[in-house]
């Protein structure tokens, strides 16, 4: 590592603060992560997809280069590391709804720079590099493998209960810490250091569903979107996007959109199994928020992962982690520097 290890606390264990902690611990600090363990905590709910393709403009998707050559390999090496599996490549059918869309597609396909990911198959597109981190059961192996070593608390975080001492470090109920790092997802909106952050929060629902014989080879897409799971004939279907909303109360009326969507694209009947609700925390440009307090300069905060918190965290995981490590520069466009 060549820098003195540190003595740090992440409060949020979603995927923000779980990646960050493996991230750390490889670089051989000392961590502990904190997490009160919310149900319907935005990463607890998520589907995963790791989409390289922004539908409006057909384009790809922001930081691709930096991201999606390496994505699946990023969690294939926590794979291993946490003895799980958890990350799948499928490939995207995606359905186009009327002509003038399969044109569009058909038009950015033909671009030299997009040939490689865009493939039409009859009235459709295949998009590849597509894949699904199932999140759930990441978060679950890396909580098992930091509570192996008493890494792990249970706790809602009490910001009345952090002092900060002369010598610089934090103190948090008797214990002394040199960095204290915040990955609250929409929970930063209660936090007194970082609450200043704009955010734009969106709800979202998710159902399982049971659909049978529908083959569980692909990712298919129109608006929303079906995604296999391990399980015969479960899939994921979702999701909607509720703009400002902090609600977790579910509606009947979203899950009966959803499925009726869904059985038009597929032609068959869907059960629903589940039905749940969380709020991405999105910030308005869809820059991610990363950096330290501008005044207290042990706390820093990494968040605003919106929408696409899968891919983005094998960019910015190792990033913050090198920040906070070696002081080693973040890029600008998440610095929070930017807006402080
Ligand atoms: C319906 C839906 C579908 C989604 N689908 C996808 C998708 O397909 N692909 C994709 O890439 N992304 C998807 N996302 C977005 C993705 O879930 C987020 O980008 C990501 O989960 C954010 O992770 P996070 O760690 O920043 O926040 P969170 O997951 O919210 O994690 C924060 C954690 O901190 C804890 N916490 C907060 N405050 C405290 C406190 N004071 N004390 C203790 N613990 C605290 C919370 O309980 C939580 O566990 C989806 C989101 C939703 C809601």
């Amino acid at each position: 590592m060549g820098n003195k290890p540190k003595h740090i606390l992440i409060i949020g264990s979603g995927l923000a603060g779980s990646t960050l902690a493996l991230e750390l611990i490889q670089r051989g600090h000392f961590v502990q992560v904190m997490d009160n363990l919310a149900p319907n905590a935005s990463s607890r709910v998520a589907a995963g997809i790791i989409n390289p393709i922004v539908p409006k403009g057909v384009k790809k998707t922001w930081k691709y280069q930096e991201i999606f050559p390496s994505v699946f390999e990023y969690y294939r090496n926590f794979e291993s590391i946490l003895g799980a599996e958890f990350v799948f490549e499928y490939p995207m059918l995606q359905i186009h709804a009327n002509d003038n869309e399969r044109f569009e597609w058909r038009k950015r396909g033909a671009v030299t720079e997009m040939t490689e990911l865009l493939a039409p198959t009859g009235d459709n597109t295949i998009v590849n590099s597509c894949g699904r981190l199932d999140v759930l059961q990441f978060l679950n192996a890396a909580q098992i493998e930091l509570e192996k070593k008493n890494q792990f608390i249970n706790e809602q975080f009490l910001s009345t209960d952090l002092i900060f001492l002369e010598s610089g470090k934090a103190d948090y109920r008797g214990i002394s810490f040199d960095e204290v790092i915040f990955c609250e997802g929409i929970g930063i909106m209660q936090n007194p250091w970082f609450n200043y952050l704009f955010f734009d929060p969106t709800g979202g629902d998710i159902l399982t569903v049971q659909i049978p014989n529908l083959p569980q080879d692909k990712i298919i897409k129109q608006k929303q979107w079906i995604v296999p799971t391990k399980e015969k004939d479960i899939f994921l279907l979702g999701s909607t996007f509720h703009k400002q909303s902090i609600s977790e109360v579910q509606n009947p009326a979203d899950a009966k959109f959803l499925i009726e969507r869904a059985e038009l694209i597929t032609g068959k009947k869907v059960t629903l199994i589940k039905h749940q609700r969380a709020v991405r925390p999105t910030v308005q440009n869809r820059r991610p928020y990363l950096g330290r307090h501008h005044t207290f300069k042990n706390l820093s905060v990494y968040n605003g992962l919106g929408a696409k918190g899968s891919a983005l965290c094998s960019w910015l995981s190792p990033m913050m982690a090198d920040f906070i490590s070696k002081n080693a520069p973040l890029n600008e466009e998440v610095d929070i520097s930017r807006i402080q």
